[in-house]
């Protein structure tokens, strides 16, 4: 969130109810890194069929994201990176070290990737698809352009949408477990979308074919979520 919506939020509460809840300034600073919960898949491991295999999915989830988010915790553990936010901690990614990198992108990066799926049709809100129209000249374009960004993407990494600081969206690739809210990455923002495209993603249903697993995406992408993440940037 940026600081403006902060405080604008901050003083509509406070002019709404005189007390502000702990759980509610909580919420809005972020909770410590160390504070962050494996989260609960929404769906079923099938649910996304035929686009993304059960398999897949089961491995994907209580495998690699489950290994991501337990070797952050152990980098983590009684160092000063424990006790700041992952907005602060991803902001000076460039000063921690590789295990809180990977994993802490990891963890973080799976955790947006699930919400941003769903087996259920949704479309982006209107304040979105303006948004799209602006930035990319129309959603065709965007799709085109994400796409594209997430075919050629070399090795190991994601597809992102972002929302830049200077109010436009963005498509960019970051490779291995890197995302936009990392100092180390040439264009930073807000993410909105993200698609993973590591092999561990498709492999087993698509083998090399991750095109096709890509233009697939667009099938199961759950817009509510990227209209509030929109919201919310
Ligand atoms: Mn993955």
């Amino acid at each position: 969130m940026k600081r403006r919506n902060f405080i604008a939020l901050v003083g509509t509460s406070l002019a709404a109810a005189p007390l502000l809840t702990s759980a509610v300034v909580n919420q809005l600073a972020g909770p410590k890194a160390i504070e962050c919960k494996f989260p609960d898949l929404t769906y079923a491991f099938n649910a996304l069929e035929p686009y993304i295999d059960a398999k897949t999915m089961e491995i994907h989830y209580t495998k690699h994201h489950q290994s991501y988010y337990n070797n952050f915790m152990a980098a983590i553990k009684d160092t000063p990176a424990a006790n700041m936010s992952l907005n602060a901690l991803f902001g000076s990614i460039s000063q921690q070290s590789a295990a809180i990198r990977n994993n802490g992108g990891g963890y973080y990066n799976h955790k947006l990737f699930w919400e941003n799926l769903s087996p259920e049709k949704s479309n982006p809100s209107t304040a979105l698809s303006a948004a799209i129209d602006k930035s990319f000249g129309s959603m065709d374009k965007f799709k085109e352009e994400f796409g594209s960004a997430a075919k050629k993407q070399f090795g190991s990494g994601w597809s992102w949408l972002v929302a830049g600081k200077d109010g436009k969206l963005f498509v960019t690739g970051s490779a291995n477990q890197d995302n936009p809210l990392m100092d180390v990455m040439e264009k930073q923002g807000n993410p909105l979308l993200c698609l993973d495209v590591w092999e561990h993603a498709y492999y087993l249903h698509y083998q090399n074919r991750r095109a096709d697993y890509v233009d697939n995406f667009w099938n199961i992408v759950n817009w509510e979520t990227v209209n509030k993440r929109y919201e919310n940037r």
